[in-house]
């Protein structure tokens, strides 16, 4: 059945509603600020976003640039964005340390995207919880063959279980980020039910956008998007946050299942859910409880927003739309002044997104529609509405 013949249903459906309390709040300041500290990296993952290096381009902000970011992050005042510090590998900047002390005195809520390496050690893990450092976000993309061969490192998959276990030793909170690609994405379950037996309670996916070394890796097709997403809501009943990274339809599809059978337009699951949910339920058995539809309103460019090694801005790290330069220009001017993320904040999105009933729940991955059509304006074509 071709979904967007029955998109005008859509524009009808009831759907949530951000408060204009929240609508303000996101059209002023940030929830998230991500921050490519380094572009350094002692891994070459497959589909690295950042394409890491070896050695730091000139053209990285220095101490006290990235002092300035700092300084204009606190500048929105309270509540103050989250900066997230991702690279690259954070923990590869000479100044991490002087730069995380800087972030506590400016009382920055900060957490932190390292690579698993020889750095990331109990003695560093006990230093960022010192600094007041929130909470670590560990890449975890597959069962052992398949998180190796896309790290590009064999025994990998084992250090990176032994520093999840390390971190949760110390108190540290862990986050598990799992990049999804044809290549792992019948291993879902496998990688949900190993991070659960680990108490970790925050499980976070991202949907491939071919970007940097990930150009040319296969992304899924807008069915199996579709199966994933359903895939990921049933997975949230069990105790562990479950977020998506450049698949916002996955709230539509979350509050399709929560609506059903009300809601007309959920199709029947393809046979990559068939798959996955057996596995979930093989591994950890059946959930207490049914999912919960929660709505998220934040999407790139609204409430998000990513800063370059450089000190480029852009929508996210995935759509390099660039937007001004912090060297030489205010980030809360540029958040709040920018037409694009004005336009992007307001759903001004065209093809099927932009008559999609569920374009202010959702307004699909603005990285990926720049990915595919040149245009982060365009529709997504990830979605199965506008795939
Ligand atoms: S990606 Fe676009 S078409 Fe798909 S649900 Fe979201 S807004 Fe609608």
């Amino acid at each position: 059945m071709a979904l967007h013949s029955k998109l005008p249903e859509l524009q009808s459906a009831t759907l949530p509603k951000p408060s204009y309390r929240l609508r303000e709040r996101l059209d002023n300041t940030p929830v998230l600020v991500f921050w490519e500290t380094t572009k350094v990296c002692p891994l070459t993952c497959l589909h690295c976003r950042a394409e890491s290096i070896s050695l730091a381009p000139p053209e990285e902000l220095t101490t006290q640039e990235a002092k300035l970011l700092l300084a204009q992050v606190a500048s929105f005042g309270t509540p103050k964005p989250t900066l997230i510090l991702t690279g690259g590998d954070p923990l590869s900047r000479p100044d991490i340390w002087s730069l995380l002390e800087e972030a506590k005195e400016l009382n920055l809520k900060v957490a932190i995207s390292p690579a698993v390496s020889p750095k990331l050690n109990a003695k560093t893990i006990v230093r960022l919880l010192g600094l007041g450092v929130q909470s670590a976000s560990i890449s975890l993309d597959g069962l052992e063959n398949t998180h190796d061969v896309i790290r590009g490192i064999s025994g990998h998959f084992k250090e990176t279980l032994r520093a999840i276990d390390t971190m949760e030793d110390y108190g540290l909170r862990v986050q598990v980020n799992t990049t999804v690609m044809s290549k792992n994405k019948t291993e879902l379950a496998d990688v949900f039910a190993l991070i659960r037996s680990r108490a970790v309670k925050i499980w976070e996916v991202f949907f491939l956008i071919q970007i940097g070394r990930g150009s040319d890796i296969e992304e899924l097709t807008p069915p199996e998007n579709e199966d994933v997403a359903r895939f990921l809501f049933e997975a949230s009943a069990y105790d562990v946050l479950v977020r998506t990274v450049e698949a916002p339809f996955y709230r539509r599809v979350s509050h399709q299942v929560a609506t059903k059978p009300e809601n007309p337009m959920l199709g029947d699951p393809g046979p990559l859910y068939s798959k996955l949910s057996k596995k979930l339920k093989d591994l950890v058995g059946e959930a207490d409880t049914e999912p919960t539809f929660k709505p998220v309103y934040t999407r790139d460019g609204k409430g998000i927003v990513f800063i370059s090694h450089s000190g480029s801005l852009y929508p996210s790290g995935f759509t390099p739309v660039p937007l001004g330069n912090i060297k030489s220009e205010s980030l809360k001017i540029l958040y709040r002044n920018s037409e694009m993320l004005r336009k992007i904040r307001r759903a001004d999105i065209s093809g099927a997104c932009g008559v999609c009933g569920y374009v202010e729940l959702c307004g699909g991955s603005r990285a990926r529609a720049f990915t595919h059509f040149g245009d982060p304006l365009a529709q997504d074509p990830g979605c199965l509405f506008a795939g």
